[in-house]
């Protein structure tokens, strides 16, 4: 049987171009013992990916020229070799941008649709959710009545953190890039305020008329001039997430900005980065809180979906140009 599959063509010098990916037919291996036959349904595309387009060591390996893309995706079951699956049940599995895909069913997670719809999984109940729960609570450590600013507030990660936030009874304000995302962050998502970064003159100031007190918790997405202002703003004994650097992924130079030690040493702060494969022992903990705040309505989801195998990377471009509100995922 032969299959579409999005290979990385070249390496992007700055942002990535449509010209850097490529389509290409190739044929699916036979299904042999422990193997099943998947159709993609939904498709994850993710900030990181952006590092995975470069050369570079990483905590992941780099995609190679040539060579399919892979990440996140929640497939259908077409035919089975596996005592575990059978056809029509819905996985999630780390599998290459292809229609469709051989794979080892022991790389595979059978998904619970009841709970909630397929593509969650790849969102809040997925990895962007747990990166949300743990950073938050892990390394934020919030307290009530805490002023907790998020970068990147109207993003799959960021959305989330506010939530919790207020789950935590912390003032919450978030940063974003259109009037469109901050009423929406308001209004459906209950964030305190949301500054956005696009419009507004001096955010340093916007953050201190927000948080008079100063800021407690600060959950880092995006890095840069944002980070610059809002640590400007910072209390003592504060935490700072460093989550996300995505003003920084297509960067052809590290910018330079103010000195920060000085800021963070005599207030005291914590500033920690992590990864979320650090928390893999504790995932069903991170699903299951996740979970219950969705059922009780604490937690509210939304995603852009993008329609179309043929536009994966045309939504991960997206990302970095703000096209999404929640999670950005691709509906073969
Ligand atoms: P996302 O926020 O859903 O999507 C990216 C958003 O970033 C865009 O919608 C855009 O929103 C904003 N953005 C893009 N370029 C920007 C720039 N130059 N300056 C400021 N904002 C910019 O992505 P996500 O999946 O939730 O990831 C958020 C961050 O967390 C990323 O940095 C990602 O790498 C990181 N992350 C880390 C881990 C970990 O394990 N540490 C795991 C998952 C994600 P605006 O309209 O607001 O500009």
């Amino acid at each position: 049987m032969i299959t579409k599959q999005i290979v990385l063509a070249s390496r992007p010098n700055g942002m990535p171009t449509l010209d850097n990916f490529r389509f290409e037919n190739v044929e699916l291996d036979a299904l042999k013992a422990d193997f099943v036959e998947l159709e993609g349904l939904f498709y994850s595309v993710d900030p990181y990916m952006r590092g995975r387009m470069n050369e570079a060591k990483s905590y992941v390996a780099p995609f190679e020229i040539d060579q399919p893309i892979e990440g996140a995706v929640i497939a259908k079951v077409t035919a089975s070799e596996s005592g575990n699956f059978k056809p029509d049940d819905i996985v999630m599995g780390w599998l290459y941008w292809q229609q469709k895909t051989i794979s080892n069913s022991k790389e595979l997670q059978k998904i619970d649709t009841t709970i909630a719809p397929a593509s969650y999984y790849l969102g809040i109940l997925g990895m962007t959710g747990l990166t949300a729960y743990f950073g938050f609570t892990d390394i934020g450590k919030p307290q009530a009545g805490e002023a907790v600013v998020v970068s990147g507030a109207a993003g799959a990660v960021g959305m989330v953190v506010g939530q919790i936030a207020k789950v935590y009874g912390c003032h919450v304000i978030g940063i974003a890039g259109s009037d469109e995302k901050a009423k929406r962050l308001k209004e459906e998502f209950g964030f305190d305020e949301v500054i956005n970064y696009k419009t507004t003159k001096n955010i340093n100031e916007a953050v201190a008329q927000c948080c008079p007190k100063g800021v407690d918790i600060y959950y880092d997405n995006v890095g840069g001039e944002i980070s610059d202002a809002v640590i400007a703003n910072i209390n003592f004994k504060a935490r700072i997430v460093l989550c996300g650097q995505i003003s920084l992924y297509n960067s052809k130079e590290v910018p330079t900005g103010p000195r920060l030690e000085p800021r963070l040493l005599t207030k005291s702060v914590l500033m920690q980065g992590f990864i979320i494969g650090n928390y893999a022992s504790r995932f069903s903990e991170g699903m299951s809180q996740l979970g219950k705040w969705v059922k009780e309505g604490k937690l509210k989801s939304t995603e852009t979906i993008v329609h179309g195998f043929d536009k994966l990377p045309t939504a991960l471009l997206g990302l970095f140009k703000g096209e999404n509100t929640g999670k950005m995922i691709v509906q073969a």
